[in-house]
């Protein structure tokens, strides 16, 4: 068996959006994954907590990642090192000279040690520039390493969206409910893979629904479905993945990552003076935006029992406000 450590707070509460659910015309749920901690808040917990069982497990004392400045996994990478007495490099990428305010602000509260990249070489070598960090850190000062892919989305971190989904069918048997659709923001895709390898693993049948924020349907149909057979290898599970078992929709990306339209942050005020959800502009503004439109143009049926993911993002939409119209 594959263990982890417990570092989120779990089982994260559903509830039902009532007032959404009725302008909308389908059962709307929430899951507060938003609510998985404070300083260590959102989705990336979950998959820290198999990555980081195994950074200790290796007696690492430094956590190394990569992400955008805003990044909430590098911000709950940080927390989650100072939580547990270990060092942390984040490589970020930038533009210009970044303002220290939310995320970034907080990575530097938690004593995290930043290392800057532009945007080609983010893509281009972002993972070869975190090896070179840490050889040289394990070099100079004798350190050793453990470095996190970007969003912790690889084989182990998927095994802690495998467990929300068994945790997703323990609420549905607590409270007779069933929910025919999930709906999730996909950023770099681990999230989902979780999700959808529980979700045939375990026979739930469900439509897992997956939002792009940033590339495109068919560059995370590709990664997801490799990621699937990564972690079906890793925790031995009996069913085969396929492309085919992949869901995701690229209609909702708008301006491109991280990018807000007029549209998607007036949704945001929509929703937080509805129901006192607050959405982040990155990832679940975006998702729930789509899935709202979805709805609207027939493609998830009227009555629809559908679970949102609310992967969390909070502290992303400070350095936003500026961009409300109000
Ligand atoms: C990273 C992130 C996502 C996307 O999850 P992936 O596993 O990277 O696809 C969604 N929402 C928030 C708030 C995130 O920080």
């Amino acid at each position: 068996m594959i263990e982890k450590i417990s570092l989120a707070n779990l089982p994260t509460k559903i509830s039902k959006l009532e007032r959404l659910s009725k302008e909308w015309g389908v059962n709307l749920f929430i899951k507060r994954d938003d609510q998985t901690g404070s300083e260590i808040s959102g989705n990336k917990i979950r998959k820290l907590e198999y990555l980081l069982k195994i950074a200790l497990d290796e007696n690492c004392d430094t956590l190394i990642t990569t992400g955008g400045i805003q990044s909430n996994h590098c911000r709950a990478t940080a927390a989650s090192a100072a939580l547990l007495g270990l060092k942390c490099e984040l490589l970020l990428r930038v533009g210009d000279v970044p303002k220290i305010e939310g995320n970034y602000f907080l990575d530097k509260l938690f004593g995290a040690s930043i290392n800057f990249c532009n945007a080609d070489e983010y893509r281009e070598s972002r993972d070869k520039i975190m090896s070179e960090i840490g050889e040289r850190l394990e070099k100079d000062a004798g350190r050793r390493c453990f470095i996190i892919p970007e969003g912790a989305s690889n084989a182990a971190g998927s095994l802690g969206y495998f467990d929300a989904m068994r945790e997703i069918v323990s609420q549905e048997r607590a409270s007779g409910l069933y929910f025919d659709t999930v709906a999730v923001a996909v950023g770099s895709g681990g999230t989902y893979s979780g999700l959808c390898t529980a979700n045939k693993e375990l026979g739930l049948k469900k439509r897992v629904l997956g939002f792009a924020v940033a590339s495109d349907r068919e560059y995370f149909t590709e990664k997801i479905n490799k990621i699937n057979n990564e972690a079906a290898k890793l925790a031995r599970l009996i069913s085969q993945f396929s492309r085919e078992d992949i869901e995701i929709n690229d209609k909702y990306i708008g301006e491109g990552y991280a990018i807000s339209r007029p549209e998607e942050l007036e949704f945001i005020s929509y929703i937080a003076s509805k129901e006192a959800l607050v959405l982040d502009p990155v990832y679940t503004g975006k998702a729930m935006f789509g899935l709202y439109n979805e709805i609207k143009e027939g493609n998830v049926p009227l009555g629809a029992n559908v679970l949102f993911i609310h992967t969390g993002g909070i502290f992303g939409l400070f350095p936003k406000q500026e961009q409300f119209r109000f």
